[in-house]
């Protein structure tokens, strides 16, 4: 059905980037976010309109509020895990009902390309080149779902049944990255393998639970967070310890000195990166997830503490079936997410509440 979305308020709200008043700062409180009042999205005929329910708060979003003036993502609305239900259906599109619960895309990919064809559509050549800041994702290039309303091609929707909006929302990064990251070394998980997964928060504490849902390896949870290791005992964790300067040997001495099959860092950080390389055994993998910044030396023909035929990867986000498999899981009950909830206007204190580390799970934002 077919509605005329002029029937509406016509007004909406969106949570907008501004221009930083001090470029130079890493994080800047407050001034560089403002919601505003916007028009209610137009759609078109291969669109709908979804009223989101839900919009998770992810890291991204805080290194994008800190972005300078050059920056083309200012004035755009900001959010890329969106979830909601649909209000308004264009007029070339079929398999949708007003009313439907839906996740939105987090790569808009175009479908058509080799990539996307070969199943690899989050490196669709298309919205993500290879010089490209980030792929084409709402509140990255694309308005964004820290809104009352989101209009978004109906091939970047899939359904998610009776799922909560507000809790299915994160599932759209949170989720969706690590189980591609999981996806990708899915072999080397066998029941007599050791994985190592770093970092808690809002993908650690996904990644955690699909590991628990989908391997039958061992896992050891690593965080700095006291709180979040109680989490991971009771959410699947084999074994959940400090990451400090004793994690490392803490590690090699639970695998007989070998190290583990496979590492996760969701972190990035310097210490978390140095990890990764001290407990990865030979012939391991360590997928790279956490945008930390941290780094290591590789020395061709010295290694540099890298043992042989270590397999690492630079992850960015999952493909269309890796989310399927996420919702999949959701809805059976076998991963949840940890809401905190922020209403749109406490976007700001959402912000600064995970910049100080104080989300335990993930914060959403509920229009
Ligand atoms: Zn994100
Ligand atoms: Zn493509």
């Amino acid at each position: 059905r077919i509605r005329d979305h002029h029937e509406r308020t016509g007004r909406t709200r969106g949570l907008t980037k501004l221009s930083p008043k001090r470029a130079s700062d890493p994080y800047v409180k407050n001034n560089t976010v403002e919601v505003q009042d916007k028009p209610v999205p137009e759609i078109g005929a291969d669109e709908i309109l979804v009223k989101v329910g839900g919009a998770g708060v992810c890291h991204s979003d805080i290194s994008i509020i800190a972005m300078g003036d050059e920056t083309p993502l200012i004035g755009s609305t900001l959010g890329h895990e969106v979830a909601g239900t649909v209000a308004e259906i264009g007029a070339g599109v079929i398999g949708w009902n007003e009313g439907d619960r839906a996740i939105v895309s987090l790569i808009l990919s175009c479908g058509q390309c080799r990539e996307c064809l070969s199943g690899r559509d989050n490196q669709c050549e298309v919205v993500a080149p290879r010089d490209a800041l980030a792929p084409l994702s709402p509140g990255i290039g694309s308005p964004g779902g820290m809104a009352d309303y989101i209009a978004v091609k109906a091939r970047h929707l899939d359904p998610i049944g009776d799922l909560d909006p507000v809790a299915a929302a994160p599932l759209a990064d949170a989720a969706l990255t690590p189980m591609h990251a999981i996806n990708s070394v899915r072999d080397r998980m066998t029941g007599d393998a050791t994985v190592v997964t770093i970092g808690l928060g809002g993908l650690g504490h996904m990644a955690l639970q699909i590991l628990a849902a989908t391997t039958g390896a061992r896992i050891i949870a690593l965080d700095t967070d006291p709180a979040k290791l109680a989490f991971a005992e009771t959410h699947g964790a084999d074994l959940a310890i400090p990451s400090d300067g004793d994690a490392a040997a803490r590690i090699l001495a639970e695998t007989h000195g070998r190290g583990a099959d496979v590492v996760f860092d969701f972190v990035g950080v310097q210490p978390t990166v140095e990890l990764a390389v001290a407990v990865v055994r030979g012939g391991g993998a360590i997928r790279f997830v956490g945008l930390g910044g941290g780094r290591f030396p590789y020395i061709a023909g010295g290694g540099a503490g890298l043992p042989w035929g270590v397999n690492i990867e630079r992850a960015y986000g999952g493909t269309r079936a890796d989310m399927r498999q996420v919702i999949a899981l959701a809805r059976a009950g076998k991963i949840s997410v940890e809401v905190v909830r922020y209403a749109l206007d406490d976007a700001p204190q959402a912000f600064e509440d995970l910049h100080n580390g104080k989300i335990a799970g993930r914060a959403v934002l509920v229009p």
